[in-house]
């Protein structure tokens, strides 16, 4: 039985507040040097035995090595001038960023995550999960003066992706993820070429699949935005359809304090479901009642064997304890339930 509702968490955590600037999607760091390197692999020790000790049964390293889950993949990326500063509409004109841009033809001279995840794997036994941003978000956050065409630069980033998520198979990672908040945008595009270079992304890959999809993380421009959905949130339905016919085995889901109707994981009746059952609030931690209801009403649409229970979205931005609450109540939350399957 203990392998029925394996919980798991969308990827981030917030970094401790004497290493980088907390509560901030983009916090700058707090040492630099030998010191800063130190201080991550600390960080992301101190996660993994804080996930261990919650019970969490897949883990990631919190994402605590990177300032933004997008920026940092690009840094180690050649063709692109981090300088060159462009202003940008992010997820359809949400908000305004500044953000470098791609002026050259795309290439990955080194791995540029896999140094510090073979460290996080020296550090637990647990299935681990790496995260990676996915093509079209990193299209979406990044401006282009070179491809001149969305779909083309987003297999570009796949190939490079590939070969990134290739070496850290090779390095134990169980499970590779990655983050698409902007399949939940962009619907035409995911059905249209989204979810083909996702296919590149995998390609040759042996180890487990995943793709996140949410409506971002707690900030104030993404619950603006949200209030103007609606109170059904039916955006899942456009996509679903072929992420279920996709190769990828695993797909996240949004569920806890969302207007998403639970029954559009009816849909992926082939995948594992990563259900979202604690949401990524800043100020309230769920009670495992809550976690475990969330659950009960994914199971009327997905057999148990199939539902990973897990964050909505990742927990940079929110304190370090409300996300340390978090993990604990996601993982009583599913005890309870488990113990009456
Ligand atoms: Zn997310």
């Amino acid at each position: 039985m203990s392998d029925l509702l394996r919980t798991t968490i969308a990827g981030s955590l917030p970094r401790p507040v004497w290493l980088a600037e907390p509560e901030a999607l983009k916090g700058a760091w707090k040492l630099s040097g030998e010191a800063l390197e130190d201080g991550k692999r600390q960080a992301a020790t101190e996660w993994i035995a804080h996930q261990e000790e919650a019970n969490i049964d897949i883990l990631t390293d919190g994402e605590v090595f990177r300032t933004h889950f997008v920026h940092a993949f690009l840094e180690g990326i050649d063709g692109i001038d981090q300088d060159k500063k462009t202003l940008m509409g992010i997820r359809d004109n949400r908000y305004d960023l500044e953000v470098p841009t791609v002026t050259g033809p795309l290439s990955r001279p080194k791995s540029v995550h896999v140094d510090d995840f073979k460290f996080v794997r020296s550090l637990t036994d647990r299935t681990l999960k790496f995260t990676l941003p996915g093509p079209m978000t990193i299209c979406d956050t990044i401006a282009d003066a070179h491809y001149g065409s969305r779909p083309k630069m987003a297999m570009a980033f796949a190939e490079l992706l590939n070969a990134e998520a290739k070496e850290l198979e090779a390095a134990g990672a169980d499970i590779i993820q990655f983050d698409e908040p902007a399949f939940n945008v962009f619907f035409d595009d995911v059905n249209e070429w989204g979810i083909d270079t996702l296919h590149r992304a995998i390609e040759g890959l042996t180890c487990t699949t995943a793709v996140h999809i949410c409506y971002g993380y707690g900030i104030e421009e993404n619950l603006k935005w949200k209030e103007t959905l609606g109170d059904e949130w039916r955006q899942y339905e456009k996509i679903f359809p072929a992420l279920n016919e996709s190769k990828i085995d695993q797909i996240s889901l949004e569920c806890a304090d969302s207007h998403v109707p639970h029954s559009v994981m009816g849909i992926l009746k082939d995948k594992m479901v990563m259900v979202g059952a604690v949401a990524v609030t800043p100020d309230k931690v769920e009670t495992p009642e809550e976690v475990a209801a969330t659950i009960r009403s994914a199971i009327e649409y997905v057999d148990p064997e199939r539902i990973l229970p897990c964050t909505n979205c990742g927990m940079t931005p929110i304190p370090y304890d409300i996300a340390l609450g978090k993990l604990h109540s996601l993982s009583a939350g599913a005890a309870i339930v488990r113990s009456t399957l």
